[in-house]
């Protein structure tokens, strides 16, 4: 007898998350130093940490005995106020795959739907999977949300539509008209989930926050994950009207974001510098693989986030030939484009590396 028998199906049916392999896991395996690895698989910042945050953070460390406000005051009232909102609409997440889980927890049953776009980011699917509703994949053409054929897909049993604005692994970004237009179509017994991660890199990106304003059934997603660098820090935050907030507010754990992650994050806000600068970094690594790839007629997908997706034929074994070489990249089968890598934008130094050893593995 096996003890699964007894236990969630759902949570048997699970297929883990596959994270991007890590530095000291490869380094350990390589006999390499962990500072030989380039790591450009997890869309992290390769200018690392704001150091506004890591000053904060220190100071926080001092008082780690006591318990974190479970509240989030301060960083609800700062993310509220650079949004020029109030705290009520801001809810707190271990990361913002927490709030992923939140509206999950909240909206989600058995009799559920939860509907995404085909190469969607996979943390929607497992979440679904999760708490045992259907998972119902919209196509989406030339990799770009077809938000129309979103919206016709919606049923009485709808709960939740999931909108990734830049999408993560496909970097394609959908507009204002196609927004607004999907908008106008939401019946009242669905949520429209727009997660905003890679919100900072786009330079215009579509305004969703107006639906919020407007007490719609809506939530924004952001993260300090990608363009603050505080990855390791797991805080992110969904934006929604309050009648929304406060019932995510009672699904969560009640210390659900640590004391120095807080801290971090409140610094981190007014980084405008960091951000600036990362973006700067941002913008000529991605012009340096686009021309790259264009001279040596590889197959991109155009980006508005810090990575690009490109299509170099038999990906698994991409990735297995440039991490014997040091450089972690993203096989990219777990999302049926088993021909694709995606790279994540690094420094210029990173960017070459990584350039070099994947014209190496190409030719071999
Ligand atoms: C990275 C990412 C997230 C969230 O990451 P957290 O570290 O949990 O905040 C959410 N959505 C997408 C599409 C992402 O790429």
């Amino acid at each position: 007898m096996s003890l699964a028998q007894y236990a969630n199906r759902f949570v048997c049916d699970l297929v883990a998350y596959e994270p991007g392999k890590p530095i000291d896991e490869t380094a350990r395996e390589l006999g390499l130093e962990p500072s030989q690895i380039v790591k450009v698989a997890s869309n992290e910042n390769p200018l690392g940490p704001s150091p506004l945050a890591v000053t904060a953070m220190q100071k926080a460390l001092a008082d780690s005995h006591i318990y974190p406000d479970g509240g989030g005051y301060q960083l609800r009232n700062a993310v509220a106020e650079s949004l020029g909102l109030t705290r009520d609409h801001v809810v707190l997440g271990n990361g913002s795959n927490e709030i992923i889980e939140l509206l999950c927890h909240t909206f989600l049953n058995r009799d559920a739907e939860l509907i995404a776009a085909k190469h969607a980011f996979v943390v929607y699917k497992l979440m679904a999977t999760l708490f045992g509703a259907k998972y119902i994949e919209v196509p989406d053409p030339g990799f770009i949300h077809d938000l129309d054929a979103m919206a016709a897909a919606i049923t009485p049993d709808t709960r939740l539509v999931f909108i990734a604005n830049p999408n993560n692994p496909t970097g394609t970004m959908v507009g204002q008209e196609a927004i607004d237009r999907f908008m106008d179509q939401l019946p009242e017994h669905v949520i429209a989930v727009f997660d905003e991660a890679y919100f900072e890199f786009p330079d215009s990106p579509p305004d969703t926050l107006k639906y919020i304003r407007e007490g719609r059934n809506a939530c924004i997603l952001r993260t300090f994950s990608k363009i603050h660098g505080l990855a390791a820090l797991r805080v992110g935050y969904g934006i929604a009207p309050p009648h929304l907030a406060g019932l995510l507010q009672k699904a969560r754990q009640p210390f659900n974001v640590n004391a120095i992650a807080q801290a971090g994050a409140v610094a981190a806000l007014a980084d405008h510098t960091h951000i600036a600068q990362t973006k700067k970094v941002n913008a000529e690594g991605m012009a340096f693989y686009e021309k790259a790839f264009a001279e040596r007629s590889l197959e991109f997908v155009p980006s508005h986030a810090n990575f690009l997706l490109v299509k170099t034929g038999d990906g698994d074994r991409i990735f297995r030939d440039m991490l014997k070489h040091g450089v972690i990249v993203r096989a990219m089968s777990s999302y049926k484009l088993p021909d694709w890598i995606r790279i994540s934008i690094g420094t210029m130094q990173q960017n070459r590396r990584c350039l070099e050893e994947l014209d190496a593995v190409l030719a071999s």
